[in-house]
């Protein structure tokens, strides 16, 4: 994959197989549920790198590996040039520092019993710094996500609603004085006027405060609106990575083309007249030879049920595609193309 030189978070062959106890006649070994293969992506500094793609691909998995919450079995993880937990490079505890997470559950992430100024300031006291700093701080952070200390930093988490408590949730993020936010699936729980906000509170803290977000959804217009660059999964490995511009409007792989194309219209006059995408995502406990791909692919060949294509460039510089058609720009045209009703 070609490097960006101002990289801030710089993944490399990223692996992790899990192990189960499902067991395929004349095998002597279970096999293992291959979550994520060969993932490699750089994230610019400032920049949000958007993941997309369906349940299961393995984007929420490469969150986990980033945050050492789970083991990655090979690849290096570069923040800010040094590698995680090796040595010269970056120890986990200060990678921690520089980078936090969001998840998608705003409430399983609070401890029921704990108010709200105390979840925030808990992370800080942890780390060592004094009790009576880290909570004048924390009325700071709350004044950041939009919540006046005043009102909610004596209440528990079950007597805010889920916008309330997925920002109290960032702002516990942002105690911790990150370079980076990991934003997994984080507004995907919330009504449509309460995830426009938080969507805009993200926005205005990237600028304030300088940070780079990744951000996990599955939801493709959420993704379009946040990020600048989009990185695109499918059965545990990178498919697509570009500019939101390119990826959106000129997408090189098949499978790109079909879920932009499988999104609703906002135009009851245009309609699909056929689906763009069948069936279920192959197990990935057993997945494919050649392009994990070439069971749904309406493009496919005789060599992509041989050989996996590797992510390499287009015709722009920073849009790359794994499929041995992506230099055929009319193949992902034609099936992104919506259909008149009229026509
Ligand atoms: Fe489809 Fe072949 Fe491209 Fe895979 S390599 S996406 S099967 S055309």
């Amino acid at each position: 994959m070609a490097k960006s030189d101002n990289a801030f978070v710089r993944v490399k062959n990223l692996r992790k197989y899990f192990r189960t106890g499902t067991q395929i006649p004349l095998l002597k070994e279970n096999p293992p549920v291959r979550a994520v293969e060969k993932v490699s992506f750089d994230v610019i500094k400032g920049e949000t790198l958007g993941v997309v793609g369906e349940s299961g691909c393995g984007k929420s998995t490469v969150a986990r590996l980033l945050m050492q919450l789970i083991k990655p079995d090979a690849g290096e993880i570069i923040i800010d040039g040094l590698a995680v937990d090796q040595r010269g490079g970056i120890s986990i505890r200060d990678m921690r520092h520089r980078m936090q997470m969001v998840f998608q559950d705003s409430y399983a992430t609070l401890n029921p019993r704990m108010p709200i100024e105390e979840s925030i300031a808990f992370g800080p006291i942890s780390n060592g710094k004094k009790a009576l700093e880290a909570i004048q701080e924390s009325k700071e952070v709350m004044d950041q996500v939009g919540l006046d200390p005043n009102l909610y930093l004596h209440r528990y988490p079950h007597e805010l609603s889920g916008g309330q408590r997925q920002r109290v949730n960032i702002a516990r993020a942002l105690a911790m004085g990150p370079e980076v936010i990991i934003l997994d699936e984080a507004v995907s729980a919330l009504d449509k006027s309460v995830e426009a906000q938080v969507l805009n509170l993200l926005s205005d803290l990237k600028s304030e405060l300088k940070l780079t977000y990744i951000f996990i959804s599955h939801d493709l217009n959420v993704v379009k609106y946040i990020s600048d660059k989009v990185m695109v999964m499918y059965l545990g490995e990178v498919v697509e990575y570009g500019t939101v511009e390119d990826v959106y409007n000129s997408p090189k792989h098949p499978y790109t083309a079909a879920l932009l194309a499988s999104q609703p219209s906002m135009d009851p006059s245009r309609k699909l007249k056929s689906v763009p995408i069948t069936g279920d995502p192959p197990n990935p406990i057993n997945p494919p030879l050649g392009c994990k791909f070439h069971t749904r692919c309406p493009m496919v060949n005789d060599m992509c049920r041989t050989v996996n294509p590797n992510l390499q460039s287009t015709d722009k510089v920073h849009h790359r595609s794994a499929c041995h058609l992506s230099s055929n720009i009319t193949v992902a045209k034609t099936l992104n193309a919506e259909e008149s009703l009229n026509s």
